[in-house]
């Protein structure tokens, strides 16, 4: 889906058969690489192409930035590949769990300060090397129209990191920065600017939560009704 804007277009390999969490302890470091824990992936990858500005560009950015486990990190890997140096060891591909949580960190941090709206558009650009975490790079591509009478322009990057801070920066820029759901902490699509919580269930425990830290209202109160609680959580939940 091309919208006048140009797009930007990563070309993504990834292996998409799952992951194993693999620990290197000081004995295997003398064989293989630094000691720590790894995502392993598969070696052979399929190619896979996202356009910018689309849903599935929305779910990879969602997905990592609300991956926290070393499960959840693993299964973005297997889906979309690796956000940051590979190494390639045990007839795989591994990334290291440390590195991997820093640069979602950055994204995180750039995310956060999107939304907070502390951010200036360059004009004009720096000279010189740009040393940020969120300094990107693009090819450009020349596409043919349709009707093959002229071009359209088409950024292409092969690095999923840059893709993701673009799309990121784009959404802000765009007056979509991604909103934080006050309750579970996940980052959140929303139309809506003043959407607090990710869904009835956060919206749910958020409310029990203020209401039991209310002087006045004693604990006992509250735990005397978990049957009415209960079936309210989870009728929330089924809602969403
Ligand atoms: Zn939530």
């Amino acid at each position: 889906m091309l919208q006048p804007q140009p797009a930007v277009c990563l070309q993504g390999e990834a292996a998409g058969t799952g992951f194993e969490i693999v620990h290197i302890g000081p004995r295997e470091a003398r064989t293989y690489f630094d000691v720590g824990t790894y995502i392993w992936t598969e070696k052979a990858r399929t190619p896979y192409t996202i356009i910018s500005r689309t849903d599935e560009a929305e779910e990879a950015v969602i997905a990592i930035l609300n991956a926290k486990t070393d499960n959840q990190l693993g299964a973005f890997t297997s889906r979309y590949g690796s956000l940051w140096h590979v190494r390639e060891q045990r007839g795989g591909d591994c990334v290291a769990l440390d590195e991997l949580r820093r640069v979602v960190g950055d994204l995180r941090r750039l995310s956060d300060t999107l939304l907070a709206g502390d951010f200036t558009e360059a004009n004009p650009l720096p000279n010189g090397l740009i040393m940020s975490p969120h300094a990107v790079a693009f090819n450009l591509w020349l596409v043919p129209k349709e009707d093959l009478r002229g071009f359209s322009p088409m950024f292409m990057t092969y690095s999923l990191y840059t893709f993701l801070a673009h799309e990121l920066i784009t959404r802000a820029l765009g007056n979509r920065p991604l909103l934080v759901c006050n309750a579970c902490h996940d980052y959140q699509r929303s139309a809506r600017k003043d959407c607090k919580f990710c869904s009835p269930k956060c919206r749910q425990a958020n409310h029990r939560a203020t209401r039991a830290s209310q002087p006045g209202r004693s604990a006992a109160k509250v735990r005397g009704r978990p049957s009415v609680s209960a079936a309210m959580t989870s009728a929330a939940s089924t809602a969403t």
